[in-house]
């Protein structure tokens, strides 16, 4: 893994989605899982940045989808870390419900979005604080890719971890429409939830991080597509 920030870093070779730890005086937190057999690499990366596999205390999902908490269960069973997702999408990650897909495509390229049953040691909501991550995360709604999609704020070090209610893949862009169950509704989450913040860095699901003055990038991003 790649330290990306003091104490933030990202792994490599995840094939889809991004995945990132954070350093405490706890232990490691990760953002996102990624697939279920990308769980094996993580784990060895952390183990060659001098971490021993149970310092991963907790994994915190965006959304479950299979490219961000397929691998949950499988990190679970390989660390014991408790995993963290919003209330909405809980059972998605129990395996006792399938992610809603969008309606407004008649052919849908989803893939099964059941998941191997993965125990939620914690259910989230829009204002909860993860205490020990960053000297406090924040659990920010930034629904439309899934209803229950969720982004996590540091006040401290205004870093956010957007999931993908906005992708940085060849710019700035919304998730495809094929896969996200409203693009108006990223665009209102993007614009009343995550603009007002100002972060300085924004690490997304999918492509590369921005690591300085992406308030900017944000505001010019929301008038280009008008909203
Ligand atoms: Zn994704």
């Amino acid at each position: 893994m790649i330290e990306l920030l003091d104490g933030i870093y990202g792994f490599t070779g995840m094939i889809v989605g991004r995945v990132y730890a954070i350093r405490d005086p706890d232990g490691l937190t990760l953002i996102d899982s990624g697939l279920a057999r990308s769980a094996g690499r993580i784990v060895k990366q952390v183990e060659a940045a001098g971490f021993k596999a149970n310092d991963i205390k907790r994994i915190v999902i965006t959304h479950a989808h299979v490219d961000h908490g397929g691998g949950a269960h499988a990190l679970n069973a390989l660390t014991g870390a408790a995993i963290m997702v919003s209330a909405a999408e809980a059972d998605v990650m129990r395996g006792a419900a399938e992610q809603p897909r969008p309606t407004h495509h008649r052919i849908n390229v989803l893939p099964s979005q059941f998941f191997k049953p993965s125990p939620v040691a914690r259910e989230l909501h829009d204002g909860d604080v993860i205490d020990d991550v960053l000297g406090g995360l924040t659990v920010v709604a930034t629904p439309g890719h899934t209803l229950g999609h969720l982004s996590f704020w540091s006040p401290q070090r205004r870093v956010l971890f957007t999931g993908d209610v906005l992708l940085h893949t060849l710019g700035m862009r919304f998730p495809l429409p094929m896969v996200t169950i409203s693009r108006a509704m990223c665009g209102e989450s993007v614009k009343t939830r995550i603009a007002p913040l100002k972060p300085d860095a924004l690490l997304f699901g999918h492509g590369p991080p921005i690591l300085s003055g992406a308030a900017a990038r944000i505001d010019t991003f929301i008038a280009s597509r008008g909203l």
